[in-house]
């Protein structure tokens, strides 16, 4: 009896690992870990940091660096000090004391990492929004960019991401304010246009060489023989050109025109975005005429992919007026293919006619749960996710400025997890979809973006032994977007083994 029972149970052994079950088997078998990692945080960081997460689509270079770089290069450098302003200055600035005497003086070193991170932030006696937005004038640059980038990408690759599109512009130095200075007046576009045009080339021709050098330092940093933009690597990354937009109108038309030239001059430039507080007052007067202008240089330069911080706002830093349009007009005018926080939606003008007109251009909210905790004091119930969620619209999760808020893509998975109750399908829905709505050029893997319909080629590409065909593997040449979705589906396959 035994013996028989023995073989029936080897033959159903030898059906399940030649069928798809195995795959069920296997998901729902690391669905449920994760659902007994939820015991506790340090169960779910164990958990989430080894899963397989896609990319991280909103970095801010400067804020994703901690405080504690800064403070190792202002010691090496060697700089100096000043306690009262609390940043590093240069050698013979009054009242300025060697950045070495940080490390015998731990109460300065605390005071600096508490001024220039989220670590100072004591939410009963200040507002998390000043004291952020503070934080980069305390970060007054001794950290050479590549340093950054560096210590972003690997950290990011350490919880297995597979790419990002940061926040760092490749506009820099001389090049930056031959190509800056003076800019035309936007009375008349046309004419602006024609101005910034003469600067392109030699604008075009400095911001590859930055790029180049770039590409090969911080690879050599990470000890990866290819360039660090190079979709070989196992990380990479691509540029997102920032604008100011709290600067003057004439200033804000010329960085988007280089930022849109260069997009469509170098591939390793996906995107523009217009940073600084929202609710700032020149930030507030000038949106309409921003989104004018990135309309007018939108339709001359290639209609490029752009994602626009929208509607970080509340009732607390913001009029409600503003708030009934500044994500339609983010989306309509200035041409965003996806909002980078989108918290004050549900203040929008036809909400209901806004969600649809989202989900039917696939428009994608970058959601930044940390950020929006300590900047906007937003979560939880307080926090549009679900609204999102519900309306059927793609979402991401990001770390925004990972060093200065103390968090990682890690902890961001696990606010969504305590906040939101995500399942581990959820959670894999939203790694694909951070690859799935980048914009890494080259067509999806999925069908029409529906990760439960994969190309034919790839139709097996979520069981144990699957090998790329010849003509899978033609496709991920023509893709780099595919080619990367191909490297996740298999590191989810790897993880739930
Ligand atoms: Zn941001």
């Amino acid at each position: 009896m035994n013996h028989k029972k023995r073989i029936i149970e080897l033959f159903l052994i030898a059906i399940l690992l030649h069928s798809p079950w195995v795959l069920f088997a296997d998901e729902a078998a690391t669905a449920s870990r994760f659902e007994h990692a939820k015991a506790s945080d340090p169960q779910l960081i164990a958990f989430v940091k080894n899963m397989p997460k896609g990319a991280d689509l909103h970095v801010h270079i400067s804020g994703a660096v901690y405080a504690e770089t800064e403070l190792d290069a202002a010691i090496r450098s060697p700089l100096f000090f000043d306690p009262v302003a609390c940043r590093f200055v240069p050698a013979g600035t009054a009242g300025a004391k060697p950045a070495k005497d940080m490390l015998t003086d731990p109460t300065l070193a605390t005071k600096f990492l508490d001024a220039a991170s989220m670590r100072g932030w004591f939410p009963a006696t200040m507002s998390g929004h000043d004291h952020f937005f503070a934080t980069w004038s305390h970060m007054n640059g001794p950290t050479d960019v590549n340093v950054m980038l560096a210590e972003v990408l690997s950290r990011a690759r350490a919880q297995n991401l597979q790419y990002m599109e940061i926040m760092a512009t490749p506009l820099q130095g001389r090049a930056r304010e031959a190509a800056l200075a003076n800019p035309p007046a936007v009375e008349n576009l046309e004419k602006a246009f024609a101005e910034m045009k003469k600067r392109f080339p030699a604008m075009i021709q400095a911001s590859k060489e930055y790029m180049d050098a770039q590409d090969r330092d911080v690879a050599k940093r990470m000890g990866l023989a290819r360039p660090i933009t190079d979709s070989g690597n196992p990380i990479f990354f691509r540029y997102i050109f920032s604008v100011d937009r709290t600067a003057p109108n004439e200033d804000f038309f010329a960085q988007m025109a280089c930022g849109m030239a260069l997009i469509q001059a170098d591939p390793r430039v996906v995107s523009c975005n217009i940073l600084a507080p929202e609710d700032y007052t020149m930030a507030r007067w000038n949106f309409d005429t921003q989104m004018r202008m990135i309309d007018f240089l939108w339709n001359r330069l290639g209609k490029p992919n752009l994602t626009l911080h929208a509607g970080e706002l509340t009732l607390k830093i913001s009029p409600v007026e503003v708030m009934r349009s500044r994500i339609r007009k983010t989306i309509e005018i200035g041409h965003a293919k996806r909002i980078g926080h989108g918290v004050s939606i549900a203040w929008e003008d036809d909400l209901p006619g806004l969600l649809k007109e989202m989900r039917d251009k696939g428009v994608a909210v970058e959601i930044c749960l940390t950020s929006n905790d300590v900047i906007l004091g937003v979560s939880g119930d307080k926090h549009p996710f679900n609204l999102y969620r519900q309306a059927g619209i793609p979402m991401s999760l990001n770390t925004d400025d990972e060093g200065v808020g103390r968090s990682n893509l890690t902890m961001e998975f696990i606010r969504g997890i305590r906040d939101h109750n995500l399942s581990y399908t959820d959670l894999k829905e939203l790694a694909r979809n951070s690859l799935e709505y980048s914009f890494l050029p080259g067509e999806s893997l999925y069908e029409k973006g529906d990760s439960a319909k994969l190309k034919p080629e790839f139709a097996k590409i979520r069981t144990p032994d699957w090998a790329p065909t010849p003509a899978a593997k033609k496709q991920m040449a023509a893709s780099e977007k595919l080619k990367v979705q191909t490297r996740l589906e298999r590191a989810f396959v790897e993880f739930e083994k």
